[in-house]
């Protein structure tokens, strides 16, 4: 089958180091065709990148070459619901990153736009496809720890001014509810849907230790899911002097703990199973399933349905919260 002709909206970090890596390991399955950003030199700097392909400055070129079947868009959140709604009116198959939307109403409004739309629509939620969600489903589906009762996931970490994430305008003056809790939180949230099914909020703080990175940094939030599994997230991105992200799930029979990109079973206080993974991230498989949507007319696992869920918990964490 013939690459996927795809033009690329949004030349900056998350386009270098997250999306060109997987795309060039996929050079089979997509071929870029043109890359597209408001200011000159980084589309300039990015088209050198990917192979010397054109360039240009309005994303509406890119929407308007027949050639292009499909767009990767990776802009500022608050972007989005123009951005592919004029993608959609073009006809393209559609990658947008995550979240969908800076707010529910846009995010609603993608999501009505999904129904009845013929082309691939699909959210780049890279935390759908990395292989140590598989691991963790695979272990609870089979009984390994029995019956998991409550999951909590600890991540804390210090992001200060001089991050490049931190750097960029469109984050310092965010215009979605929540900065970095809603930004980098909507992977756990999306994760954890995925392992659980759906969340339902109990109770939230947030509080603000570092505004240099925006209106929020640190959110505790305490839910149930559909699956009958209680849990405490925590994000905390202004922890001074303190790092980790843990995973740990309870089971009736067993543990689950996820840490260093390492996963842990217990059993009666006997390991049972370490499995180490690369770090991988999931963007490459996001793509491939993208490309198999494409051409064969797989289903999607991280449709704006989904996302739009995700964003929900989030959203509606964030406005019920005690400060
Ligand atoms: P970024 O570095 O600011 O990239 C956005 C790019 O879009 C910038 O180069 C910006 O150019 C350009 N741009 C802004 N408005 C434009 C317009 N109207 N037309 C064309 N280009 C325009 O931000 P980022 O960190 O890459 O994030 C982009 C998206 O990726 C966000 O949705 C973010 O949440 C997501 N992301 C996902 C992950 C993940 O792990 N899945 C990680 C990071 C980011 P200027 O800078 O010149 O304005």
């Amino acid at each position: 089958m013939k690459p996927i002709k795809l033009g690329i909206i949004g030349c900056g970090i998350a386009a270098k180091d997250l999306h060109w890596p997987a795309l060039k390991d996929l050079k089979d399955q997509f071929e870029i065709v043109v890359v597209c950003n408001h200011t000159e030199a980084k589309a300039q700097e990015f088209a050198r990148m990917v192979g010397n392909v054109p360039y240009v400055l309005d994303y509406r070129e890119v929407l308007a070459m027949p050639e292009v079947e499909a767009v990767d868009i990776i802009l500022p959140i608050e972007l989005n619901r123009q951005v592919v709604m004029e993608a959609a009116k073009a006809g393209k198959h559609i990658m947008v990153e995550k979240p969908l939307a800076a707010n529910l109403v846009d995010a609603e409004y993608l999501v009505e736009l999904e129904k009845g739309y013929i082309p691939v629509t699909m959210v780049a939620e890279n935390f759908r496809f990395r292989s140590i969600f598989y691991q963790i489903k695979s272990a609870i589906a089979t009984g390994k720890i029995g019956q998991p009762y409550t999951v909590f996931w600890n991540n804390f970490n210090c992001i200060d001014e001089s991050n490049p994430y931190a750097k960029t305008q469109w984050r310092i003056h965010h215009q979605y509810p929540g900065g970095f809790v809603t930004d980098g939180g909507i992977h756990n949230i999306a994760a954890l849907r995925d392992i659980f099914g759906d969340l339902t909020g109990i109770g939230s703080f947030t509080k603000s230790i570092n505004s240099g990175i925006g209106q929020l940094d640190s959110f505790s939030f305490q839910f149930s899911t559909s699956h009958q599994v209680s849990g405490v997230l925590n994000l905390f991105f202004s922890a001074n002097s303190y790092a980790e992200d843990r995973l740990i799930i309870l089971g009736t029979e067993g543990c689950i703990i996820v840490e260093n990109n390492t996963m842990t079973l217990k059993r009666n206080d006997r390991i049972e199973i370490i499995e180490k993974f690369d770090n991988d991230q999931g963007y490459t498989e996001e793509f491939i399933q993208f490309y198999q949507a494409i051409r064969s007319g797989q289903p999607v696992k991280s449709s704006f349905l989904e996302a739009y869920h995700d964003l929900k918990v989030i959203i509606d964490a964030l406005s019920s919260a005690t400060k």
